[in-house]
């Protein structure tokens, strides 16, 4: 059967470029008979708030966009992640990072600076066991990151086609950060296997993601869904649509009338 999602972040309100996106996933799921999830995406804990969750549902049941299953917040789900992130770390696939934000900092600014893109160096992917044990014992905060194969990704997108990334596009990203709390890319891929999604219909401003969430799927030993990336709203300018052109909440455009 046919499950698809409909995942806002509740940092603000429904904007016309994400209804267009809950629009396509709900006709799509009306049309093949499926089930259509919301997911709330709540994962930035500072730039969250339940009030804009609240908007969103409020505007999608106003629009007549109804769906079958959640909403399902993701705060509500951090021992799935943490299972799975545990399994990762089992695997190899995954390893405790203990570099300070300073020191990442640095780093970040001295990769721009030489011209390389500011991706993780590295430094506790293969920390020798001895200090990895020293380090634990003296219970320094860290996050998780991801340890990618050195593999070409590739999908058939339903939409745009044929994408190919090269071996080194997925860098050590973070799944866990110090606060436990997961990365929008960790917890995306965790809830899209464990919510049997078959299809992910969203913007084109997700392609780069995808790669990171593809190779995590299979990292846990599971199958990618079907990708679809849709256009952007644009402007007149061509520009992607945002607040300079005007009002592009449905909230304002349903109070203008
Ligand atoms: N929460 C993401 C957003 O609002 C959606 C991510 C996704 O569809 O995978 O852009």
């Amino acid at each position: 059967m046919v499950r698809v999602r409909f995942a806002p972040s509740p940092t603000g309100h429904l904007h016309v470029g994400n209804t267009r996106t809950a629009l396509m996933n709900y006709l799509f799921a009306r049309k093949e008979q499926g089930r259509l999830v919301v997911r709330i995406e709540d994962t930035d804990i500072e730039r969250s708030a339940a009030d804009y969750e609240r908007s969103i549902l409020d505007d999608l049941e106003w629009l007549g966009i109804s769906w079958d299953e959640g909403p399902i917040r993701q705060t509500d789900r951090l021992p799935t992640y943490h299972t799975y992130a545990q399994d990762l770390l089992e695997k190899g696939r995954a390893y405790r990072c203990y570099c300070t934000e300073e020191e990442l900092e640095r780093k970040r600014k001295e990769a721009i600076r030489k011209g390389e893109p500011p991706r993780y160096d590295g430094t506790c992917r293969d920390l020798p066991p001895e200090v990895r044990k020293q380090i634990e014992g003296e219970g320094r905060p860290f996050v998780v990151r991801f340890k990618p194969f050195a593999k070409a990704i590739h999908w058939a997108d339903t939409i745009c086609g044929d994408f190919h990334f090269p071996h080194n596009a997925v860098d050590d990203f973070i799944l866990l950060k110090q606060s436990g709390v997961p990365s929008y890319n960790f917890a995306a891929a965790v809830d899209d296997v464990e919510m049997g999604i078959t299809h992910v219909i969203r913007g084109a401003d997700h392609v780069p993601n995808t790669p990171k969430q593809i190779m995590l799927i299979e990292a846990f030993g599971r199958k990618p869904p079907q990708y679809a990336h849709h256009s952007l709203l644009v402007g007149n300018d061509r520009k992607q649509l945002s607040k300079r052109h005007g009002a592009t909440s449905v909230r304002d455009l349903r109070e203008m009338g």
